[in-house]
């Protein structure tokens, strides 16, 4: 198996007016890690001058008025809005400013197959699978935030970029931090990594107690200000179950050489070990504008707002094992990383189907993983290959039906 991670490695540095140069298309521009994309070009922008990292396109889903006002400030070619009924806010919202309106999913794989240097991928769950194709077909620097599109169609990925030679930065903060660790994508001579996990919300509540969390709890995580469904998947564990199968395919890794640790302080995000005894690990305060910082400037550093270490006012670090009786996501997510095939594609779609049932109140938080054990128990008529876009998106399609049928039950 090869890394979808870049494996390149610089004889040199780039010259920083190059980096600088970079055309740069923000693909889920109005979301959390969209938004701190754009603070971090802002920063640079504030620094090396107004020029610096010109925006070729930004595009959201439902958030036209953000849209808008992140087009006036940051200039792109292009504005691309989701939802098609929003076109005509948008026209009259950049009425005068030269930038260019479009809407609607086509127009979203258009954006990313626009020529740029640099794509980031912030769109949330598996709607990311084919604009970040698009992207990393055409052979350039293509930083993932999105994990879902891993999970669901890695082999799929792995193929696209061998052809085009796509350069594929992780940005989710543990991957970007074994990145870092490794120097680049290549995992091989790594005994073991180990990904942090804060615990979520819920990390010291007994099982009776989650059984009645409300949204807003599950939402509240206690680290990171992030989008609902991420948060989400913190406090039920998935989201690490999602990471260890994003860290499979972008470093190559099986599954024996993955590890969780819990540590509350999101401090350390990785814990790379080899086998003569050495490991080593990656800190930084919990602030995601620093991994999309090092993927911007990559393969050099730009500055960035991001807060700051300080490892004498934290006095010390905590980690313990994760309870996996009390979060089952985490080991149906391992099991789906065992097994292979279209596994994680009917383990991601029917996360993303409960997860909404949960968030719209038609089921009840420990349901989360019980629907998604249950689609997994259920035959999905996935024959075709992990690698074939169309089997990908036809059994992502199938499962979220099933899922769907099975929240409508667990909701009655
Ligand atoms: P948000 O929900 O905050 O933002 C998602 C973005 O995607 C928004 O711009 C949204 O548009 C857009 N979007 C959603 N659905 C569609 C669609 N069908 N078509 C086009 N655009 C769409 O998510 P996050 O920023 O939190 O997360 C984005 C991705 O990054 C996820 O895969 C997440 O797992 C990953 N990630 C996030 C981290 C974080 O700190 N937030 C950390 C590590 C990884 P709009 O809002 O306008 O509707």
């Amino acid at each position: 198996m090869k890394a979808i991670a870049a494996t390149k490695i610089f004889d040199e540095l780039p010259p920083m007016d190059e980096v600088l140069a970079r055309k740069v298309t923000v693909l889920g521009s109005t979301g959390s890690i969209g938004v701190n994309t754009l603070d971090v070009i802002a920063h640079v922008r504030k620094i090396h001058g107004a020029d610096a990292m010109p925006i070729t396109a930004l595009t959201a889903g439902n958030n036209v008025r953000l849209l808008i006002e992140q087009a006036r400030a940051m200039k792109p070619a292009l504005a691309v809005i989701g939802d098609e009924k929003q076109l005509a806010e948008l026209k009259a919202g950049l009425a005068g400013t030269g930038v260019e309106a479009a809407a609607g999913r086509a127009a979203v794989i258009d954006a990313a197959s626009r020529p740029s240097d640099f794509v980031m991928v912030a769109i949330m769950g598996a709607a990311a699978i084919e604009p970040a194709l698009a992207a990393i077909r055409r052979g350039v620097v293509v930083a993932l935030a999105n994990k879902e599109c891993v999970v669901a169609a890695g082999a799929v990925f792995r193929d696209a970029m061998d052809k085009s030679g796509a350069q594929v930065l992780p940005v989710d903060s543990e991957h970007n931090a074994i990145f870092q660790v490794l120097g680049s994508g290549d995992a091989s001579e790594a005994d073991l990594v180990t990904i942090t996990a804060s615990g979520g919300p819920f990390r010291e509540w007994t099982i009776e107690r989650m059984r009645g969390a409300t949204v807003e709890e599950a939402v509240a995580h206690p680290n990171w200000a992030m989008g609902r469904k991420i948060s989400l998947d913190s406090a039920t564990l998935m989201n690490k179950g999602l990471e260890l199968i994003e860290a499979h395919f972008l470093f190559a890794l099986p599954p024996e050489k993955l590890a969780v640790v819990v540590h509350p302080q999101s401090i350390v995000h990785c814990l790379v070990s080899y086998e003569d005894g050495t490991t080593m690990a990656h800190l930084s305060a919990p602030d995601m504008r620093t991994p999309v910082a090092h993927a911007l400037g990559w393969p050099r550093r730009i500055p960035s707002p991001s807060r700051r270490l300080d490892l004498a006012a934290l006095g010390s670090l905590v980690f313990h094992p994760p309870a996996h009786d009390r979060f089952p996501a985490l080991n149906l997510a391992i099991d789906s990383m065992r097994s292979g095939g279209m596994a994680p594609t009917v383990l991601n779609a029917a996360n993303e189907i409960a997860v909404q049932a949960f968030l719209d109140r038609r089921i009840g938080f420990l349901d989360i993983p019980r629907v998604v054990a249950a689609a997994m128990d259920r035959d999905m008529g996935s024959n075709g290959r992990a690698g074939d876009l169309e089997s990908v998106l036809g059994t992502d399609a199938r499962a979220r039906v099933v899922a769907e049928e099975i929240c409508q039950r667990v909701g009655t």
